[in-house]
């Protein structure tokens, strides 16, 4: 079979998706599917619709129009808020915008306005993390300039944490979010406003003790595709961390030093990693490299491991010679997952638990 290729098991993510949606259900909270580590694949898309997700999202435009060409039918959301001169695209693909800027509600709004469309916005609030979201002390005024703006209806609100900075969200960043959305039902007449809480770093907040408040809504990735809390990076007790595999092939396995030698200056990639004496290693390279996947997010089976990458090898140490052509499997993580969704290099396997292949993303021979 061809090599790379990263192997998605479908199931997993169905799996996934419908314990979180059980889960968050008896909170009071619907799960929003997150494709864009999976650079929008429709066949992840459907399998989080299987698994109960109400809606799907995704940063990209282009991975929304693919799903929509693709006939997912659940609510499409575009998490990053549209350049102006994208606002056209994104309200012919997407029912919701999560948005912060004026700027970008008058291009949405004359958009729609020009399909005679209406666009649902989810102003997004800063609540410590730095990304993206009005200050609080501005939102009321925001949120209402959007209600008054035609073509456009707010549909709720929401806020993103722990993405840029960690700042991990807890009950004071969520009470903060429900009391803003009791102010917007009171003052601005929403009558029950979409409350977007936050990623999969939500989770542990989520599925605690602590009160839900107004909360409605997460928008979940990482935690489906790879059941893990990205918080701690550490697995999720029931959640599956097999759905995906990169797969790649041996093209060198010899006996080396395992120093090199020589002067040294700069490697490929920035400073020379120190390595110690350790006398003679198996040294495996796999057709494997940085434009397919990121080197510090794959694991490799128990014994073996990742001695350096540059572009194009990735050079393993393993217990034994292996054969060229022989294939070796690596366990991602979500950089090394978004690399290789996204490098046109790598084929793609889906399969479900019955066995069955359905089609590739790349062509696959
Ligand atoms: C990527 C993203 C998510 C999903 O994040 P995960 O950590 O994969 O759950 C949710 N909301 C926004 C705004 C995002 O950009």
């Amino acid at each position: 079979m061809i090599v790379p290729r990263i192997e998605i098991d479908l199931q997993a993510i169905e799996d996934n998706a419908r314990t979180l949606v059980t889960r968050l259900r008896a909170r009071g909270i619907e799960v929003t599917g997150v494709t864009k580590a999976t650079l929008g694949s429709p066949e992840v898309a459907k399998a989080m619709v299987r698994g109960g997700v109400a809606r799907i999202a995704d940063s990209r435009i282009e991975n929304l129009e693919a799903l929509r060409e693709a006939g997912v039918r659940v609510p499409l959301t575009l998490l990053r808020a549209p350049a102006p001169e994208w606002a056209d695209r994104a309200v012919a693909c997407a029912s919701t915008s999560l948005v912060s800027d004026p700027g970008v509600v008058a291009a949405l709004s004359a958009a729609a306005g020009r399909r005679a469309l209406n666009h649902r916005i989810v102003l997004m609030v800063e609540l410590g993390d730095l990304r993206e979201g009005v200050m609080v002390a501005e939102a009321l005024d925001l949120a209402r300039s959007i209600s008054r703006t035609h073509h456009v209806t707010l549909a709720g609100i929401g806020t993103n944490l722990a993405c840029r900075s960690g700042v991990i969200p807890g009950d004071e960043q969520m009470a903060a979010l429900s009391a803003l959305a009791t102010t917007v039902t009171g003052k601005l007449g929403v009558a029950a406003p979409l409350v977007s809480g936050g990623n999969s770093a939500n989770l542990a907040w989520a599925l605690g003790n602590g009160r839900v408040g107004r909360v409605n809504d997460l928008r979940l990735g990482e935690a489906i595709l790879l059941g893990i809390d990205p918080l701690t990076r550490m697995p999720i007790e029931g959640l599956r961390q097999d759905a995906f595999a990169l797969v790649g092939a041996v093209i060198e396995s010899l006996d080396k030093p395992s120093q090199s030698w020589g002067l040294r200056g700069q490697m490929a990639f920035g400073a020379v990693p120190s390595s110690r004496e350790r006398g003679t290693i198996i040294q495996t390279i796999v057709a494997l490299g940085r434009q397919d996947v990121d080197p510090d997010g794959v694991t490799p089976s128990a014994g073996t491991t990742v001695l350096a990458s540059s572009s194009d090898h990735l050079v393993l140490e393993t217990p034994t010679r292996m054969v060229a052509g022989e294939e070796v499997r690596l366990g991602l993580n979500y950089s090394a997952l978004l690399r290789a969704m996204t490098s046109p290099f790598v084929y793609e396997r889906l399969v479900q638990r019955s066995g069955a292949v359905a089609a590739p993303r790349a062509q696959m021979a």
